[in-house]
């Protein structure tokens, strides 16, 4: 291990703490990572409030600089280097210093591949417009912070109506703009429940936003008094001052797949337990490789920050020799839209029955707080479980108070593979400002085994 040299392609979440565990782990290795972009170790999760204006600038989001990086955890960071081959058979990369244009390689005795993801361009969306937007990283935001403060600009339209397309909604609403949310289909949040989608459409229509269903994107123009034009396939067309583009995101693995490592779910790059990709030297985690999910038992493919972070700790671990196993993921997600807050962990009804699971669905109401307290307000649940058995397999939730509180019982609850009774019978705080008696989850435990049995 001592004259071990590491490198890291990509210096944001996953391989950041990589870096730092394993450098932790045995101080004696050198460990040098490279990133295309000017920022690593950024929080991207923060831009919608960045943008919004509740977050005051967009460098605050960086979380430790390449300068602290190198002083106070010894390992050498070089941003705006992107890296454009890497060869496995002579244990190298080939990377671009883009300050100077030089290409140099390196030598590494292990790699971490950590690209993370990249958004998806929807056919019919020239990405070269400038009033056209993607939100990935710091420089997204600034250019977009840029030009709301340069243009003023007073309308937007947002294509997709995923967690980044609604989350941004909201932060270009706050920042004054007239905004329309165009979706395919019929929902928001499509791979939420029903339940889940239409409350939030609800919001967005209460907040003045305008929601657009079966819009396809046939073409986007710049009309010659300026913004930019939405084309749909139906004909109609959508005018504003910018376009912000929140159609999903795909994992950046090319990189890997010209190394000639697997890659598995959705084009991700394959991983076992250890996070060990194909190739015995390179590990991979985070938003450019599948995750292993608790439920499922095998890998899938849900880009998050916190699996990113989990992961990245497992290959520093196991860089230096260890043999940590990445324990998994459940998808939990919690997203504020507006007053709103919507979130989830394990599978959708959709994805219990598509694992050939004989899934039912159990939807409650219950106040969040005692009903005479002020702000109690109605959470919606619905608990996805196993037919029979009883064993819950997934909850969603949608209220203006209190769930992300719940949310995290769910989660760990699913961890710990508790049965209906068990979640029915936990001990759970209460006072009247923060639940009734009979929190919403216990409600919802006692509610499904009813139904269930
Ligand atoms: C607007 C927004 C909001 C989000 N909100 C949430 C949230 O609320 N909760 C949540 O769990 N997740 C959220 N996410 C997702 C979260 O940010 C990601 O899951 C997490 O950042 C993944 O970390 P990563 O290190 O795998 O990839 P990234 O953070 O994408 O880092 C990959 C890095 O690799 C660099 N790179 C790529 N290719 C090369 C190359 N060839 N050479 C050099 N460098 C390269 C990139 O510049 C990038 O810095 C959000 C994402 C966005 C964009």
């Amino acid at each position: 291990v001592s004259s071990q040299r590491i490198v890291v392609v990509g210096a944001d979440a996953t391989g950041m703490s990589a870096a730092s565990r394993a450098k932790r782990r045995a101080p004696e290795i050198q460990v040098e990572a490279y990133d295309l972009g000017r920022y690593v170790s950024y929080g991207a999760c923060g831009i919608p409030y960045a943008v919004s204006g509740e977050v005051g600038r967009v460098e605050d989001l960086v979380v430790i600089s390449p300068d602290r990086f190198r002083e106070e955890r010894g390992i050498e960071v070089f941003t705006r280097h992107l890296v454009e081959r890497i060869v496995p058979a002579e244990k190298k990369i080939l990377v671009r210093d883009l300050a100077a244009g030089r290409v140099k390689e390196r030598a590494y005795d292990k790699l971490v591949f950590s690209t993370g993801a990249e958004p998806i361009t929807p056919k019919g969306i020239d990405p070269g417009l400038e009033e056209v937007f993607f939100i990935r990283n710091l420089e997204d935001a600034q250019r977009l912070k840029s030009f709301l403060a340069e243009r003023k600009p007073g309308r937007a339209v947002i294509v997709g109506a995923g967690y980044i397309g609604l989350e941004m909604a909201e932060s270009l609403a706050k920042a004054g703009l007239r905004v329309q949310v165009t979706v395919r289909g019929e929902r928001v949040l499509s791979s939420a429940e029903e339940e889940i989608s239409s409350a939030l459409a609800g919001e967005l229509k209460r907040q003045g936003v305008e929601l657009v269903t079966g819009a396809v994107p046939k073409a986007t123009e710049r009309p010659a008094r300026g913004g930019v034009r939405l084309e749909l396939m139906d004909g109609r067309e959508l005018t504003a001052d910018l376009l912000l583009v929140g159609a999903g995101v795909r994992p950046r693995s090319e990189l890997a797949e010209e190394a000639g490592l697997k890659l598995g779910v959705k084009g991700a790059v394959a991983v076992d337990r250890l996070q060990r990709t194909s190739d015995p030297d390179i590990f991979s985690g985070g938003d450019c490789a599948e995750a292993y999910h608790r439920l499922l038992g095998r890998n899938t493919y849900v880009p998050l920050a916190l699996g990113a972070n989990r992961q990245g700790r497992v290959i520093g671990d196991n860089l230096v020799g260890g043999k940590s196993e990445f324990p998994g993921i459940l998808a939990t997600t919690v997203t504020k839209v507006f007053d709103l807050t919507a979130a989830r962990t394990g599978l959708s009804l959709r994805e219990a029955r598509e694992e050939g699971l004989e899934a039912v669905k159990v939807v409650t109401k219950a106040p969040s707080r005692a009903s005479y307290y002020p702000g109690s307000s109605p959470i919606t649940t619905c608990l996805i479980a196993e037919k029979g058995t009883g064993r819950p397999l997934g909850a969603q939730m949608v209220g203006l108070d209190g769930v992300a509180k719940r949310i995290d019982i769910w989660g760990t609850a699913l961890s710990a593979g508790l049965s209906l009774e068990e979640i029915g019978d936990l001990d759970l705080a209460y006072a009247p400002p923060y639940s009734p008696v009979w929190d919403p989850v216990l409600v919802t435990a006692g509610v499904a085994l009813k139904k269930i049995s």
